[in-house]
């Protein structure tokens, strides 16, 4: 294997180039209309390296919505905010072995299974303080300093399709209120729908991985957020539930904390050293881009980057 140090455009070029026809076997999400309309062939991979130098090919200035790469975002906050055995008093630290819109234990023990599944995001947002936008406001702040790209901002189309089709979504929220567990109003919800439609770019996405990848100190070496447990929570959640039910498989094969969303993003944390993005809206079954996982399949084989 090579040194990740040495890694370049062109290596990561060749590694996009050699991938690229993935999205011919997947399929852009459309349970959400909105989502439906993304460009199937848009493909991107950066790398934000130990030092915090960037490394861009393909797509790169191509946006799209983070969606449920939001959640670790979320869960940083509230745990920062409100202390990590208050918010997990309410939720568990399972792995999934759901899909990531699945009701799991809500109507057994009450609880969601954890904090990257929707029921336990959906929560977890809930739980951060402030009334109405406020809570989706410290989000999209935190992915804005994070990047420090201050012009992040979320799709209103994207987050009134979510708002309008996310049924599923209102279901849990309800049997969750109806459980004691959240006892806001709906506005709770649309901040959910909200942090999901952040758009925000390949490059943003190796910068996040990169942050909890140490310990919450940002690319270029600003650490008023340094905190290394909530780095190990938020790595340990990615691990286990961070690619929905396919978590498992995705450890064994990747071997990296990453988290993917329905908009075709995955963020990777290479612990103590890189940050990976990838981007491409062809998903598999699970929900995860599939040219995205060979890339990073890849970038593992090519670095020797697996933590195992
Ligand atoms: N907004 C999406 C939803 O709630 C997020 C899901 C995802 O990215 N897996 O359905």
């Amino acid at each position: 294997t090579a040194d990740i140090s040495t890694v370049s455009e062109k290596a990561l070029s060749s590694i996009l180039e050699k991938n690229r026809s993935y999205y011919t076997q997947g399929k852009v999400a459309d349970y959400i209309p909105e989502l439906g309309k993304m460009d199937a062939k848009a493909i991107a991979l950066s790398v934000v390296d130990k030092n915090g130098n960037i490394y861009n090919t393909g797509d790169v200035h191509k946006k799209f919505t983070m969606q449920s790469i939001s959640k670790i975002i979320a869960l940083m906050i509230a745990v920062n905010e409100k202390g990590e055995a208050h918010i997990f008093d309410k939720m568990g630290y399972f792995g999934s072995d759901k899909p990531f819109n699945h009701f799991s234990n809500l109507e057994t023990t009450g609880k969601p299974l954890n904090p990257m599944m929707n029921a336990g995001a959906i929560l977890t947002t809930s739980l951060i303080s402030g009334e109405g936008e406020k809570p989706f406001l410290k989000i999209l702040d935190m992915v804005r300093y994070i990047t420090k790209n201050p012009g992040i901002d979320y799709s209103k189309s994207v987050y009134e399709s979510e708002k309008s089709t996310g049924h599923r979504n209102r279901g849990m929220f309800y049997l969750m209120k109806n459980n004691g567990l959240i006892s806001g109003n709906e506005d709770q919800l649309d901040n959910y729908f909200k942090q999901c439609s952040i758009e925000l770019t390949a490059e943003d996405l190796a910068k996040i991985g990169y942050f909890f990848a140490h310990q919450c100190v940002r690319f270029d070496g600003d650490d008023k957020y340094k905190n290394t447990e909530v780095a190990k929570l938020v790595e340990s959640q990615m691990l286990v539930a961070g690619m929905y039910e396919f978590s498992g498989e995705y450890a064994r094969t990747v071997g990296l904390p990453s988290k993917s969303g329905v908009g075709g993003g995955i963020t990777v944390s290479v612990p103590g050293k890189i940050g990976i993005g990838v981007f491409s809206p062809s998903l598999d079954q699970h929900g995860n881009s599939l040219a995205g996982y060979h890339m990073i399949l890849d970038m593992v084989k090519q670095y020797g980057l697996s933590i195992f």
